[in-house]
Protein backbone atom coordinates (compact mmCIF):
# COMPACT_ATOMS: atom_id res chain seq x y z
CA UNK A 1 0.00 0.00 0.00
CA UNK A 2 1.20 3.46 -0.76
CA UNK A 3 2.16 5.42 1.84
CA UNK A 4 0.61 8.51 2.19
CA UNK A 5 2.04 12.15 3.85
CA UNK A 6 0.23 15.21 4.77
CA UNK A 7 0.49 17.70 2.46
CA UNK A 8 1.32 20.62 5.05
CA UNK A 9 3.94 18.81 7.42
CA UNK A 10 4.63 15.56 5.57
CA UNK A 11 3.93 13.18 8.35
CA UNK A 12 2.69 9.88 6.88
CA UNK A 13 -1.28 10.16 7.37
CA UNK A 14 -3.17 6.95 9.27
CA UNK A 15 -6.07 6.36 9.18
CA UNK A 16 -9.14 6.75 6.23
CA UNK A 17 -7.82 6.35 2.57
CA UNK A 18 -8.85 9.71 1.24
CA UNK A 19 -7.16 12.16 3.73
CA UNK A 20 -4.70 14.17 2.36
CA UNK A 21 -3.88 15.90 6.23
CA UNK A 22 -3.08 14.46 10.02
CA UNK A 23 -5.29 16.88 10.89
CA UNK A 24 -7.67 20.27 10.98
CA UNK A 25 -4.52 22.07 11.89
CA UNK A 26 -2.76 21.50 9.14
CA UNK A 27 -5.45 21.86 6.80
CA UNK A 28 -6.07 25.06 7.72
CA UNK A 29 -2.58 26.11 7.68
CA UNK A 30 -2.21 24.90 3.97
CA UNK A 31 -5.36 26.29 2.65
CA UNK A 32 -4.58 29.70 4.36
CA UNK A 33 -1.12 29.21 2.74
CA UNK A 34 -2.58 28.80 -1.46
CA UNK A 35 -5.61 31.05 -0.46
CA UNK A 36 -2.71 33.74 -0.14
CA UNK A 37 -0.51 32.66 -2.55
CA UNK A 38 -3.47 33.34 -5.14
CA UNK A 39 -4.33 36.74 -3.48
CA UNK A 40 -0.27 37.05 -3.97
CA UNK A 41 -0.28 36.18 -7.71
CA UNK A 42 -3.69 37.85 -8.48
CA UNK A 43 -2.60 41.61 -7.17
CA UNK A 44 0.59 40.91 -8.93
CA UNK A 45 -1.10 40.31 -12.45
CA UNK A 46 -3.49 43.47 -11.41
CA UNK A 47 -0.41 45.35 -10.73
CA UNK A 48 1.08 44.70 -14.38
CA UNK A 49 -2.09 45.22 -16.15
CA UNK A 50 -2.57 48.52 -14.70
CA UNK A 51 1.22 49.85 -15.18
CA UNK A 52 0.82 48.58 -18.80
CA UNK A 53 -2.33 50.78 -18.76
CA UNK A 54 -1.06 53.49 -17.54
CA UNK A 55 1.96 53.32 -19.68
CA UNK A 56 -0.08 53.27 -23.13
CA UNK A 57 -2.23 56.33 -21.47
CA UNK A 58 1.02 58.38 -21.45
CA UNK A 59 2.13 57.67 -24.31
CA UNK A 60 -1.40 57.86 -26.02
CA UNK A 61 -2.86 61.38 -24.45
CA UNK A 62 -4.74 62.08 -27.53
CA UNK A 63 -6.58 58.46 -28.11
CA UNK A 64 -4.31 57.42 -31.12
CA UNK A 65 -0.89 57.47 -32.00
CA UNK A 66 1.86 55.47 -33.15
CA UNK A 67 5.04 54.29 -30.79
CA UNK A 68 8.16 52.25 -31.30
CA UNK A 69 8.61 48.77 -29.28
CA UNK A 70 11.85 50.26 -27.85
CA UNK A 71 9.51 52.92 -26.00
CA UNK A 72 6.89 50.88 -24.42
CA UNK A 73 10.03 48.89 -22.98
CA UNK A 74 11.67 51.65 -22.03
CA UNK A 75 8.80 52.63 -19.84
CA UNK A 76 8.38 49.00 -18.55
CA UNK A 77 5.88 47.76 -20.86
CA UNK A 78 4.86 44.21 -20.29
CA UNK A 79 3.76 42.58 -23.32
CA UNK A 80 3.26 39.14 -21.69
CA UNK A 81 0.04 40.60 -20.22
CA UNK A 82 -3.44 41.70 -21.77
CA UNK A 83 -6.85 42.14 -20.29
CA UNK A 84 -8.52 41.33 -23.69
CA UNK A 85 -7.81 41.34 -27.66
CA UNK A 86 -10.64 42.05 -30.32
CA UNK A 87 -9.46 40.95 -34.05
CA UNK A 88 -11.52 42.69 -36.83
CA UNK A 89 -13.26 41.67 -40.05
CA UNK A 90 -9.85 42.39 -41.60
CA UNK A 91 -7.34 40.06 -39.03
CA UNK A 92 -6.34 42.76 -37.52
CA UNK A 93 -5.65 41.65 -33.97
CA UNK A 94 -5.91 44.67 -31.01
CA UNK A 95 -4.61 43.85 -27.60
CA UNK A 96 -5.98 45.83 -24.89
CA UNK A 97 -5.26 46.65 -21.66
CA UNK A 98 -8.68 47.83 -19.82
CA UNK A 99 -9.80 50.37 -22.02
CA UNK A 100 -5.99 51.37 -24.03
CA UNK A 101 -4.84 48.80 -26.45
CA UNK A 102 -2.82 48.57 -29.67
CA UNK A 103 -2.03 47.35 -32.93
CA UNK A 104 1.27 46.16 -33.78
CA UNK A 105 2.63 47.47 -37.35
CA UNK A 106 5.91 46.91 -38.85
CA UNK A 107 9.26 47.08 -37.69
CA UNK A 108 8.06 47.12 -33.85
CA UNK A 109 6.08 50.12 -34.18
CA UNK A 110 2.43 49.78 -32.43
CA UNK A 111 -0.06 52.07 -33.36
CA UNK A 112 -1.77 52.81 -29.65
CA UNK A 113 -5.77 53.49 -29.63
CA UNK A 114 -8.11 53.80 -27.36
CA UNK A 115 -11.45 52.45 -26.92
CA UNK A 116 -13.85 54.19 -24.14
CA UNK A 117 -16.66 52.72 -25.02
CA UNK A 118 -17.41 49.30 -23.46
CA UNK A 119 -18.38 46.21 -25.48
CA UNK A 120 -17.49 48.21 -28.60
CA UNK A 121 -14.78 48.36 -29.60
ZN1 LIG B 1 0.16 17.48 9.02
Amino acid sequence: MEKRVCLECGEEILGRSDKKFCDDQCRNAYNNKMRSGDDHLIKHINAILKKNRKILAALNPGGKTKAHKDKLLTKGYDFKYHTHTYVTKENARYVFCYDYGYLALDNDWYLLIRNDKENNV
